[in-house]
């Protein structure tokens, strides 16, 4: 099978996939169209490390791309898997990796194939900025929390959807600052903190925290703000003992 049949045939967008696979060269590049996820990276670490401890802990990174968030997990001391349906971003991410003489593992396998293989095996399962590339959601959310031991930590992030959420990611960031290529983010996929609650809640997470992450385009700075989910939003559950 070849990879875009195989992301036709499962939960995956071949051209959401592909789209990040042309990218993939300029995953490391602080300037290029990585620079949002470069920018916002310490702040979620920051995050996942507070609420759950990473050091020493078994972490799976579900659409890691090319591993900007799980290399500061492993940083951290964490034992990182990050798994993508992206060959060329796996790539990238494994070159990077090895350069700077970090032990990842990275594999190409879905999610949900992946929940199949290891349920129950991770003590942190985390799922940042994919949720809203994917045909089904509360599929990946599912997957996640199969993956996860029993009392263990999920940590999604995504995009809320409203009509500042459009603004301010797909016309501010694509169009007027020019920070993401445009079509990066397709607005009706978009996901309501509400909606992941309820794909957490059916998929046996309990919600822990949800917080906002905000961005001064003059700054330049992206910092968490716990009271406004309005844009960009972590989620933090656990798993049901
Ligand atoms: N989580 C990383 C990368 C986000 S970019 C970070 O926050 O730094 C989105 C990633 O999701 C891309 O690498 C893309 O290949 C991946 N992706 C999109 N659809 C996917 C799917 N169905 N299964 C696995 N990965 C997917």
């Amino acid at each position: 099978m070849t990879l875009s049949e195989q992301a036709q045939a499962g939960n995956a967008d071949a051209e959401e996939i592909a789209k990040f696979e042309q990218l993939a060269e300029r995953w490391w590049d602080t300037d290029g169209e990585f620079r949002p996820l470069h920018e916002m990276n310490p702040v979620r670490v920051n995050y996942i490390d507070e609420r759950a401890p990473l050091a020493g802990k078994t972490v799976l990174d579900v659409g890691c791309g090319g591993g900007i968030l799980s290399e500061a997990m492993a940083q951290r001391g964490a034992q990182v898997t990050g798994i993508d349906l992206g060959k060329a971003p796996l790539e990238v991410a494994e070159n990077h990796a090895k350069q700077g003489e970090l032990n990842i593992d990275y594999q190409l396998i879905s999610a949900e194939e992946m929940a199949a293989a290891h349920p129950g095996h991770f003590d942190i399962v985390t799922c940042l900025e994919m949720l809203e590339h994917v045909p089904d959601p509360a599929s990946i959310v599912t997957a996640c929390a199969q993956l996860v031991k029993p009392g263990g930590h999920v940590f999604f992030s995504t995009l809320n959807r409203n009509p500042k959420a459009w603004g301010l990611a797909v016309v501010g960031a694509e169009y007027l600052l020019k920070l993401l290529p445009k079509g990066t983010h397709d607005y009706a996929k978009f996901i309501k903190p509400s909606e992941l609650a309820a794909f957490a809640r059916g998929a046996d997470l309990s919600l822990v925290d949800t917080c906002g992450i905000s961005y001064n385009p003059i700054g330049r700075h992206f910092k968490l703000a716990p009271s406004d989910v309005s844009v960009n939003y972590l989620m933090h559950t656990q798993k049901n003992n």
